[in-house]
């Protein structure tokens, strides 16, 4: 069966095609700037080249129709008629507590996902988008949702809890949700595979232009650096990570920031880019420290330290640790960041195989034989999580 991804934001949407049968990606691609001048769809057939259509795209409806007529296209497409399309796995960032796992996506279940829309304004309502869409362009084909959110829901109430008033918190749901739930599954599920040990203690390490860290115990997950939104925890590409509240509060009182530009302030010129100045993409931070640049070298030190100090919570959270896994852009590519992470836990008696991780996206142990705890470098793939449970709910 063929299934089709959809992970719908504000302004863009992402999309992948895959045959279940061996879980190939057929084609992939985006459509960028919807409801923007100039939007662009980018289409990538498997095996064929690149196609491109510039055009005024409105809505999430039409930019879902023009993916439609690129995967049938005679020339850049690679079905003959979308009914080859068995199912559409949708992304949602964050369904609350709502929902505790993936779910057939019918009309009942969308009109409980517009009650989730405060807690990812711009995520949440533009999936939505995403599945009106489909409902209209191929009624009859079923659809499953997948939520970021599902994966940590098994936190126990000390793990998810702020120190709010607890009256309050209930009243507006303000508790911690974490994200990134479904690379963390994935992962973690591949490094029990790879442990044979399906009790083993986990942390996964997401590391991307958003990073979050996970302590995953026998299968659960019992914390996750992420909070309400995807602002908490270390330091990330453009966000801040953990920050005293009154730190904020100051620097609206102070007239630094406005209280309305507060969130795109923390969100977006804060993290790696913020604390350096020179960028957000780690590389080019990285570029600058090796020439110098003290700012540049604090940046990556305290997404090192931020990341190595998760991992001693988590650590004693769980009542020990077996593994610790690796993934997402930085995760996957960043060879010192891995070794820098693994080196501060050498207390613990963990060794890095140094040539097992001069590596970038290669699924592999990079500990040595007698390290006293394993680390897997895993690549993360969001999609084919999507894609199975997709097509294991709408089969079942
Ligand atoms: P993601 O959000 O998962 O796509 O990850 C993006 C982040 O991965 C950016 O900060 C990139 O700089 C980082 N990244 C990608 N490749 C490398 C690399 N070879 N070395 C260091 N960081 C990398």
């Amino acid at each position: 069966m063929k299934i089709l991804v959809l992970n719908c934001g504000s302004s863009s949407l992402k999309y992948q095609l895959i045959d279940m049968e061996d879980e190939s990606v057929m084609a992939k691609g985006l459509v960028d700037r919807i409801g923007i001048p100039d939007s662009l769809l980018s289409h990538k057939p498997t095996g064929k080249d690149k196609y491109e259509v510039k055009a005024d795209i409105e809505n999430h409806d039409v930019a879902i129709k023009m993916v439609f007529d690129a995967l049938v296209d005679k020339d850049h497409g690679v079905i003959g008629d979308l009914s080859e399309i068995g199912g559409v796995g949708h992304r949602y960032v964050n369904g609350g507590a709502l929902f505790p796992q993936s779910i057939i996506t019918d009309e009942a279940v969308i009109k409980d996902m517009e009650t989730t829309f405060a807690m990812a304004p711009l995520h949440n309502p533009a999936h939505v988008m995403g599945m009106r869409a489909c409902q209209k362009l191929m009624p009859g084909t079923p659809m499953v949702t997948v939520f970021d959110t599902s994966f940590h829901l098994t936190m126990p109430p000390k793990a998810y809890t702020y120190g709010i008033e607890s009256d309050v918190a209930e009243k507006y749901k303000i508790r911690r949700y974490g994200a990134h739930g479904t690379s963390h599954r994935y992962v973690s599920k591949r490094a029990y595979e790879l442990l044979g040990n399906e009790n083993a203690k986990i942390v996964t390490c997401h590391l991307g232009n958003g990073s979050s860290v996970t302590a995953v115990d026998a299968g659960k997950c019992i914390d996750t650096s992420m909070g309400f939104t995807p602002l908490a925890g270390v330091l990330m590409g453009t966000r801040c990570g953990d920050i005293d509240a009154s730190a904020v509060t100051y620097l609206i009182d102070n007239g630094v920031v406005k209280a309305e530009d507060m969130a795109n302030y923390l969100n977006k010129k804060c993290g790696l880019l913020g604390v350096s100045g020179v960028s957000s993409d780690l590389r080019e931070v990285e570029n600058a420290a090796a020439e110098g640049n003290e700012l540049a070298q604090k940046a990556i030190d305290m997404l090192y330290y931020g990341v190595e100090k998760y991992i001693g919570a988590y650590m004693v959270a769980m009542g020990g640790l077996d593994a610790i896994v690796f993934t997402a852009g930085i995760g996957e590519n960043s060879i010192a960041a891995r070794k820098a992470i693994l080196e501060s836990l050498s207390f613990l008696g963990v060794k890095v195989d140094e040539e097992a991780n001069n590596c970038r996206g290669e699924e592999r142990c990079i500990t040595a034989p007698d390290s006293k705890i394993k680390a897997f470098l895993i690549p993360t793939n969001e999609e084919l999580a999507i894609a199975r449970d997709t097509l294991e709910l709408i089969t079942k």
